[in-house]
């Protein structure tokens, strides 16, 4: 019998560790998810391949036909794979690398951080899979990104590569981004960051805000624009002017075949497209501008797509 070549995808979130079990072909078998535990312990190692025994059993499948597992995580990972920051998650790489290891013998084991691993899912199985170098865009309550070039992620030796939230944009801004500094593109084209430009610009016209759920809240502000108001306009054209200026600049670096964004925000595409490919025209070096502006397609799932696919890299490059 043919040996079968399955990959594991893991996103690791604050509260979840959502799994994807998928073939060398990108299709998906499998899915489910674990609260996250401290990933510092064998109890947390367990709880996670105690996850991994339950999506294999549920696809009849065995664990030594797995042949990589990937994990998505949310902190820098550097092109060398040694992790030197923590993030908001308890987490041990090698101790959870480990014990992965001991339970798919055959799997190589790779971490990815987790909007670059978006940005491969996309690739693999997503908007960008007819692509080989894209440049994606997670407008959240952040925001995040990715940076792939000829099928690979540029991590960079830190860590920092993709982390296009924190382009400085500004540096008039007084308001400070959530890294430290100032005037950086999360504090424009983020949910939060959409949310504080309409407030700013309700108070600059004397004008009421709309009833906001929460400081990222920027479904209703695209909801007041659609209504006519003319601050939550004004909060969309700040986001696009920016984020169009962003691109433009990562382009004279990157040149990508796409944009690709995706996160809550880009579900309002249909009311900023239009005036963010003006603005990303309006920046860009000449022959760059029409380089295609496009909405991711994996939703949530990108995660768990892009970590299994850097685990089949990462199998490959093993082989
Ligand atoms: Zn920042």
């Amino acid at each position: 019998m043919a040996e079968k070549h399955l990959f594991i995808g893991l996103d690791v979130g604050g509260t979840s560790v959502k799994m994807g079990l998928f073939d060398k072909g990108g299709e998906l078998l499998g899915k489910g998810s674990v609260p996250t535990p401290p990933l510092i312990d064998a109890d947390g190692y367990h709880a996670v391949t105690d996850g991994i025994a339950a999506l294999l059993a549920a696809a009849s499948e065995s664990a030594d036909n797995v042949n990589g597992i990937g994990l998505a995580i949310p902190c820098p990972v550097p092109a060398d794979g040694v992790i030197r920051m923590q993030a908001n998650i308890q987490i041990n790489a090698p101790g959870l690398a480990d014990a992965l290891e001991r339970a798919c013998p055959a799997a190589a084991v790779k971490f990815e951080n987790d909007a670059n691993a978006a940005a491969m899912g996309e690739l693999w199985a997503g908007s960008g899979k007819d692509y080989q170098s894209l440049v994606f865009v997670t407008l959240g309550t952040g925001v995040g990104g990715g940076v792939v070039v000829d099928g690979h992620v540029v991590g960079g030796v830190v860590g920092a590569g993709g982390e296009i939230g924190h382009l400085c944009m500004n540096s008039d801004e007084e308001r400070t981004c959530g890294c430290g500094g100032k005037g950086h593109l999360e504090q424009y084209a983020s949910a939060t960051g959409i949310v504080a430009s309409y407030k700013a610009e309700c108070e600059q016209r004397g004008l009421e805000p709309v009833e906001l759920e929460g400081p990222s809240d920027s479904r209703s502000v695209f909801a007041a624009a659609s209504a006519g108001d003319e601050a939550a306009w004004a909060a969309i054209d700040t986001m696009c002017d920016y984020l169009g200026r962003a691109l433009a600049i990562i382009a004279c670096v990157v040149d990508p075949q796409a944009f690709v964004l995706g996160g809550g925000t880009s579900n309002s595409s249909n009311l900023f497209m239009e005036r963010l490919l003006a603005s990303y025209r309006r920046y860009a070096f000449a022959v760059s501008a029409d380089t295609p502006i496009e909405i991711a397609s994996l939703g949530n799932d990108a995660g768990i797509y892009g970590a299994a696919f850097v685990a089949l890299q990462a199998a490959e490059d093993a082989a």
